[in-house]
């Protein structure tokens, strides 16, 4: 092996999953697909919304709320259809959240576990939304302790309260996409243009990242099956490689769509049928194809690394009969879609004539700063997951 000596292996973190490139591509290729009362304004910022469609997973080398968002390991919920995963995000965090509070004593006393299937108006969905749930957002896991005591009746029992729950470990994705939907639909409302943009860009790269079969599954770069690397493979290698020479990217126009809640479970659910092939194709075709055909030696940033060679990925990109193109085309024409449900649930307002959306000095402070984090490369939770 003395020949690569100094050569690295691929391990694709400078450019991750759908790679930055196919995140770009992706949000710049949605655009063409709105109708004339929304295209206006985003052409004019076409190339903000593809520019900054990599910026949440640059975002995972400086948070740690960052990560769960882009993947969900639905496998960690038993098998499919996952009839015991709740869809609603208030559920599933009952139902995997603890409480405690601190005496004034100092003892730390277990309070509520796991929660299911209470009524709208029970008065622990009601405390745990305005004391949970509202702080889960901001990366807060305190409870007001005069809050608890008033719910428990005992006035001074507890000097502070936090909670702990299991849910993020295993991804949010399609509950933070819900969210999201409804913070653009007011942001649209509101003509502003800035958060627009920056919502646009941001769901642009979480649904993408939802259309993507590895991001819904534990299993999430074939660690627990030897498949070590896979991950990098379908979503960066194949894209780069075959995206531009090959894919037909007319995906047709944005469609109005009924109920995003469960549009968002619907793509993660078909993304997770898919996993089973996307591993048992590759381990086939790495059994089967020569050994000393499989790893090459390529260019990236300026020096030599390690990556799948092209006629392996042309393999098993064919033995894959199209998939990540399908996905691809599927996550342009999702993008598109969404946004413009939530243009016209806001009530179509008109974008000609907001704010020019002109980054101030505190947004290229903060771009510049996400940008010398991610070249620092820390990432904060899973590896290879973006
Ligand atoms: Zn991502």
């Amino acid at each position: 092996m003395l020949l690569l000596a100094g050569i690295f292996l691929f391990s694709f973190r400078p450019t991750p999953e759908w790679g930055f490139f196919g995140h770009r591509r992706i949000n710049r290729l949605a655009v063409f697909t709105l109708p004339p009362g929304m295209l206006v304004f985003f052409k004019q910022n076409i190339d903000w919304l593809s520019d900054h469609a990599p910026d949440p997973d640059m975002r995972r080398y400086a948070t740690s709320w960052e990560a769960p968002r882009h993947y969900i390991d639905l496998d960690n919920y038993g098998k499919p259809p996952y009839p015991d995963l709740p869809r609603r995000f208030s559920e599933a965090m009952m139902h995997y959240t603890d409480i405690y509070g601190l005496t004034v004593n100092g003892d730390t006393v277990h309070l509520f576990g796991p929660k299911q299937n209470l009524d709208d108006t029970s008065a622990y969905r009601i405390f745990f939304k305005a004391q949970v749930l509202s702080h889960y957002y901001n990366d807060d896991n305190s409870i007001n302790p005069d809050s608890l005591n008033a719910f428990l009746s005992a006035p001074g029992r507890f000097s502070s309260a936090f909670f702990k729950e299991n849910l993020s470990a295993h991804g949010i994705l399609p509950w933070n996409l819900s969210r999201m939907q409804g913070q653009l639909t007011a942001a649209f409302r509101r003509r502003d243009s800035k958060k627009i943009l920056r919502l646009c860009a941001d769901m642009g790269h979480y649904i993408a990242d939802a259309h993507v079969p590895l991001h819904t599954t534990s299993n999430y770069n074939g660690q627990k099956t030897g498949q070590d690397g896979i991950h990098g493979f379908w979503e960066s290698r194949i894209p780069e490689l075959f995206a531009d020479e090959q894919y037909d990217y007319f995906v047709g126009k944005a469609e109005y769509i009924d109920r995003p809640d469960e549009f968002y479970w619907q793509t993660v659910m078909e993304s997770n049928q898919l996993v089973d092939s996307v591993l048992n194709i590759e381990m086939l075709l790495r059994n089967t194809f020569p050994t000393d055909q499989q790893m090459c030696p390529d260019m990236r940033n300026g020096r030599v690394v390690v990556a799948p060679c092209r006629d392996f990925s042309k393999a098993y990109q064919e033995a894959m009969q199209g998939m990540v193109e399908r996905r691809m085309r599927a996550s342009i024409h999702a993008v598109a879609s969404i946004w413009y449900t939530a243009w016209v649930d806001a009530g179509q307002p008109n974008l000609s004539d907001m704010d020019p959306p002109v980054a101030g000095k505190e947004e290229l402070d903060a771009e510049k700063q996400l940008r010398q984090l991610y070249e620092q490369g820390k990432i904060i939770g899973r590896e290879e997951q973006h």
